[in-house]
C-alpha cells in the first residue's frame, strides 16, 4: 500500500494501461494501482457488462430501439467490496457473470457500437474526475484519456497470451484447450483492431512493453518505474 506522501505526489494523476487480452493488463493494472494507492478501473468490465445485459435480455443491438433501451437501464456499479473489484447491475453480483464464455463471445461485437463506446467513454471520463486513477483497456490512452501522464501499452505473442488465459480457465476448474483459446482471442483481436471507433490502438507516446518473456514481477517493475519516471517528471496537468 502507498504511504500518504506518495499519495500526494501523485494525486491527481492518470495511468492509462492498454494493450490485448491476455497481455497481463489487468493483473498489472491492479498491482499498480495497489502499489500507489490509486483507483482501479477495469474498462472492460463495462463492455462486458453491457454485453451480459444484452445476452440477459436477448437484445438485438441492430435495432436502434434495443440499443436505447440497454443505455437508459444501464445499471452498472464497480465498485470495491472486502478490498475485491466487483461489479453489479442493479442489485445483482455479475462480478463473474460477465466472465462467462457467452459473454466473452459476444463483446466485441457490442464493443464496436459507437453508441455504445459513446455512453460508456463519457462514464468512464467521470471516474477520472474522482482523483488518481489507473485506468485499463483498449482505448483508455488513446480516446478516454487522451492527456494522461503515463501511458504504457502491454503487449505479448499470441502463443504466450492464449497460454496464460488457458491457465485461468484452468485454475478456475473450467475445461479448454490452447487450441480454443488462440482461436477465441484472435477472433477478439481482430474485433477489436479493425472496429471504426476507439479500435485497440497504440497511442504515440505510449511506453510499450512485451510481456512475453516476463513474469508478473518482473513487469510491474518496469511499469512502475516508467510510471514513477513519467509523474515525477510530469508538467503540470491532470490529464483529464
Ligand atoms: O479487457 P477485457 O478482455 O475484459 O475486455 C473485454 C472486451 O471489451 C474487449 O475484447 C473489447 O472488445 C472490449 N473493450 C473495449 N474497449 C476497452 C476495454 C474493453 O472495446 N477500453
Amino acid at each position: 500500500m502507498a504511504d500518504a506522501r506518495v499519495l500526494k505526489i501523485y494525486a491527481g494523476k492518470v495511468i492509462a494501461i492498454d494493450g490485448p487480452a491476455g497481455s497481463g493488463k489487468s493483473t498489472i493494472a491492479r498491482r499498480i494501482a495497489a502499489a500507489l494507492g490509486f483507483t482501479y478501473l477495469d474498462t472492460g468490465a463495462m463492455y462486458r457488462a453491457t454485453a451480459w445485459i444484452a445476452n440477459e435480455k436477448k437484445l438485438d443491438l441492430t435495432d436502434q430501439d434495443n440499443l436505447h433501451q440497454l443505455l437508459v437501464g444501464w445499471d452498472v456499479r464497480l465498485i470495491v467490496e472486502e478490498g475485491k473489484n466487483k461489479v453489479y447491475f442493479g442489485e445483482e453480483e455479475i462480478t463473474e457473470a460477465i466472465r462467462s464464455a457467452a459473454v466473452t463471445a459476444r463483446v466485441s461485437e457490442v464493443a464496436a457500437e459507437p453508441i455504445i463506446r459513446e455512453f460508456l467513454v463519457a462514464v468512464q471520463r467521470k471516474y477520472l474526475k474522482s482523483g488518481s486513477v489507473v485506468l485499463e483497456g483498449r482505448d483508455t490512452g488513446t480516446v478516454v484519456a487522451p492527456r494522461a501522464d503515463v501511458k504504457i501499452y502491454l503487449d505479448a505473442e499470441m502463443k504466450t497470451r492464449a497460454m496464460r488465459r488457458m491457465l485461468e480457465y484452468i485454475q478456475d476448474g473450467k475445461d479448454t484447450t490452447l487450441e480454443e483459446q488462440t482461436k477465441k482471442m484472435s477472433y477478439r483481436d481482430q474485433q477489436d483492431l479493425n472496429r471504426a471507433v476507439g479500435p485497440l490502438k497504440k497511442a504515440p507516446d505510449a511506453v510499450v512493453i512485451d510481456t512475453t518473456e516476463l513474469n508478473i514481477e518482473e513487469v510491474t517493475d518496469k511499469v512502475l518505474r516508467v510510471c514513477k519516471a513519467r509523474m515525477s517528471g510530469a508538467k503540470a496537468g491532470s490529464g483529464k
